[in-house]
């Protein structure tokens, strides 16, 4: 793949492909809480999985703006990437912080879709956001770790082959700062279930292959460890303006998804004797999602352009997960009024969209913890916690 500004010969061919997965297709596998396989196994043979990978592990090597291309196309096509999207950036935790014989071991299987690494774990039922209060534990025991614990909100563990797991590996009061005494473990899924990992599924209002993990003893190789033993929280963090910048990407689908639809739809609905969308009523509200989208998609392309340049980007990918999520909300809510009682029918494909994309204000960082980063870390107000 070669890589241009806009990418356009990356969105063609994704739209392409997502032509072939029409509402139909995802509105079954909605029904049915299924996860889609067949997508997902066309975007890893094309290759779309593995943009991020660098070229000598067998990927495509390049940067984010290309990732958030794909995923802006997958969402805008009416398809979800959120049943594959870890597998583009969890493995930037091997990448950067992993040693050459682990990078060598996985990257190339992860780049041909041969290994699935699409499960993040870091959320607990009992610290949720306030992360460094997690309490899985690792305790080294020779030449393995043996794992206890439980957690909640992981997506994709039962459709992944690998799990980046966050432990604790020293207790929170006897580490010498909150953030330290956090490690990285790469899980063999294929090993670890059943054999003191239980993953049981969480159904949620949206189709998420999302669950809850239980850690029973779990034993993972010592050679399993990514970095250094106590400096987990930093590497995730690493990881984790990456994941921002592609989720703020798929509620720009979303936004221009909903965009699409409802202008359609305004055009061709005939109410009292003329298309609603002549009302300003109705025309009004798409406009401003536009405009409100626009800005956001500006914004995330910011970001992007941020990190591709190897440089700070915390507050900037932050900033654009929010405003994308809201501008994308805000669309979902259009559309649906738009559409009048068929918003609410299945087969419009609109009311899936307007669940699915409401998941982002709350997922992988709710909006109120992006303020507060934004009113402390960059306005100097006081902590509040
Ligand atoms: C479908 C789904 C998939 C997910 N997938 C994954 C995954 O693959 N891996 C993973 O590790 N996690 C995953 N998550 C977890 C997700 O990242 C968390 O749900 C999210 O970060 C919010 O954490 P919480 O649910 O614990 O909310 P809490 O931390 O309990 O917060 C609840 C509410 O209170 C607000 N709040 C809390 N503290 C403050 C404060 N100090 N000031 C102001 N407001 C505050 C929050 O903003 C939020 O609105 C997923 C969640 C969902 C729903």
């Amino acid at each position: 793949m070669t890589e241009t500004l806009d990418h356009d010969d990356i969105r063609q061919s994704v739209r392409r492909l997502c032509a072939e997965f029409p509402g139909t297709y995802w509105q079954a596998k909605d029904r049915t809480r299924e996860y889609p396989t067949e997508f997902v196994q066309t975007l890893t043979r094309e290759g779309f999985l593995s943009v991020l990978i660098p070229e000598e592990y067998g990927g495509a090597g390049l940067g984010i703006g290309a990732a958030t291309a794909v995923l802006e196309e997958i969402h805008r096509s009416g398809c979800n990437g959120g049943a594959c999207h870890a597998q583009m950036y969890t493995m930037g935790t091997v990448l950067k912080h992993g040693t050459p014989e682990q990078k060598q071991q996985y990257l190339p299987k992860i780049a041909t879709g041969e290994l699935r690494l699409q499960a993040f774990g870091v959320t607990e039922p009992t610290s949720g956001t306030d992360t460094t209060r997690l309490t899985t534990f690792a305790r080294r025991d020779g030449d393995h770790y043996v794992v206890n614990g439980q957690k909640i909100w992981i997506s994709r563990a039962e459709h992944s082959d690998l799990m980046v797991l966050l432990v604790r590996t020293t207790a929170r009061e006897d580490a010498a700062k909150t953030s330290d005494g956090m490690s990285v473990l790469l899980v063999d899924m294929r090993e670890a279930v059943g054999n003191g990992l239980t993953v049981r599924p969480v159904r949620t209002m949206l189709n998420h292959a999302t669950t809850e993990l239980f850690f029973d003893d779990l034993k993972v190789p010592v050679s399993q460890l990514i970095g250094e033993e106590g400096k987990g929280f930093r590497y995730i963090l690493d990881g984790m303006n990456a994941e921002r910048i592609l989720i703020a990407s798929e509620c720009i689908g979303d936004g221009r998804f909903f965009i699409d639809r409802a202008s359609a739809y305004a055009k061709d609905r005939n109410v009292f004797g003329r298309p609603i969308g002549k009302n300003q009523g109705v025309q009004f509200p798409i406009a401003r999602a536009y405009v409100q989208l626009s800005a956001a998609a500006e914004f995330v392309n910011k970001a992007a352009a941020l990190y591709d340049a190897g440089k700070p980007c915390g507050t900037e990918a932050n900033m654009a997960k929010m405003l994308a999520s809201e501008a994308s909300w805000f669309a979902a809510d259009m559309c649906i009024q738009t559409h009048g009682g068929f918003g609410f029918a299945e087969e419009y494909d609109v009311e899936r969209k307007f669940r699915e994309t409401r998941l982002y204000q709350v997922a992988p960082i709710s909006t109120n913890l992006i303020l507060s980063h934004v009113a402390t870390h960059v306005l100097g107000l006081p902590k509040s916690f």
